[in-house]
């Protein structure tokens, strides 16, 4: 009986196919295939599958190269070509260099630190602007706002089937583009371009579209805004008296691997060698959202994204599922950026003992409990293993 209860508890069932286990509706069905493994169009609030076909493919194609031949031919004609918003990781820092370097364009680089900017990410955009010549504008003035979100985000928010990083990522990328596009409202720059890489195609293919920047940008006050942080958004006068700029992700549309990114902006000087690591940009808020997911639903959501590359090349399910057990482990006990976490939550004004409690509550009111408390159990015992039916 006893042994048999071990077993239970430090096994778990996973997808034949994939990495994913049972967490925020995700199940595991009868022939060992999660929802999505079984059918592709399957949707869930937390992932569905976003297909681009080959037309659309083609046609975002035309349009950059269209861009491009529109920014040199009015390359001179006023001070900036486009607007980069470029954090400091690596992809917004090799399109930094694709814009200067290979199109010979003058772009205004733009960086804004919510105040959960890591050490790292400021220190590349440092070293790159000794290599690079762009005007750069470091935007710091807005962190009570940005605060006043993650506190919301971290006491208040809660779902039982929803990723608080994603989330947290989503309304906070309403802001954080939000100010660059007024940076390049204020200057009359035609384009915004950002950094995003292929497989961020979740929320936006190739173009953030109009219509959701005038209606979904703006500050939610039933939430976490209050009047003074209107000031930051867009508002419909901006847009009365400015055209709005196009906001375009061109890694959509360019050739990207990876390891060449990496490669890079290492060897151009632009980073330390090992500081392009995504786990070491990433800024800490989202660090703490993921310690959020761990504890309310004993998974990390972001696996949804990695397990679609394992369905198109199993090659890689080793590797993932033991990067999935580990690092849902480092997280769940707070080792991931420790410090900066606790840090994070003295500035929001509570703590991890809070922020627990909460969850606790949170927990004992979902629907979906026991399977989230097994899930915690599996996390917590030093000889978790996955189990395939
Ligand atoms: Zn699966």
């Amino acid at each position: 009986m006893l042994e048999h209860e071990t077993i239970q508890k430090n096994v778990i069932p996973v997808c034949k196919n994939c990495i994913l286990y049972s967490f925020a509706g995700i199940e595991i069905n009868k022939e060992g295939e999660c929802n999505f493994c079984a059918d592709s169009t399957t949707k869930l609030p937390l992932w569905e599958k976003v297909a681009i076909t080959q037309q659309d493919q083609e046609r975002a194609t035309k349009d950059w190269q269209n861009v491009v031949a529109e920014m040199k031919k009015n390359h001179g004609k006023q001070q900036y070509d486009c607007v980069l918003g470029w954090s400091g990781g690596k992809d917004s820092t090799s399109m930094l260099h694709y814009l200067v370097n290979e199109l010979g364009l003058n772009p205004l680089a733009v960086s804004i630190d919510p105040g959960t900017m890591s050490d790292i990410a400021r220190d590349n955009v440092a070293m790159a602007l000794k290599k690079i010549k762009v005007d750069h504008v470091l935007i710091d003035n807005v962190q009570d706002t940005f605060m006043r979100f993650f506190r919301w985000m971290v006491l208040d928010f809660d779902s039982n089937e929803l990723g608080a990083g994603s989330e947290q990522c989503r309304y906070c990328g309403y802001l954080l583009h939000g100010l660059i596009v007024k940076e390049a409202m204020k200057r009359d720059i035609p384009y915004v371009i950002l950094g995003y890489s292929p497989d961020q195609i979740h929320f936006y293919f190739y173009e953030m579209p109009r219509e959701e920047i005038v209606n979904e940008w703006g500050p939610d006050f039933g939430k976490f805004s209050i009047e003074e942080d209107a000031k930051w958004y867009i508002a419909p006068m901006d847009l009365k008296a400015k055209d709005l700029p196009r906001v375009l992700l061109p890694y959509h549309v360019l050739p990207y691997k990876e390891d060449k990114v990496i490669k890079l902006v290492e060897d151009e000087g632009y980073v330390e060698k090992g500081n392009a690591d995504p786990l070491k940009t990433n800024c800490y808020a989202l660090s703490a959202a993921l310690f959020y997911e761990a504890h309310r639903l004993g998974a990390l959501c972001y696996a949804v994204q990695p397990a679609e590359l394992v369905r198109q090349d199993p090659t890689l399910r080793k590797k993932w599922l033991l990067t999935i057990k580990h690092f849902t482990r480092t997280v769940y006990n707070g080792d991931f950026n420790r410090e900066k976490v606790e840090e994070f939550y003295k500035i929001i004004g509570t703590s991890r003992e809070e922020v627990l409690e909460r969850i606790r509550k949170k927990v004992d009111k979902d629907p979906n409990k026991e399977n989230i408390l097994r899930n915690i159990e599996w996390i917590k015992s030093d000889r978790r293993k996955f189990k395939t039916i």
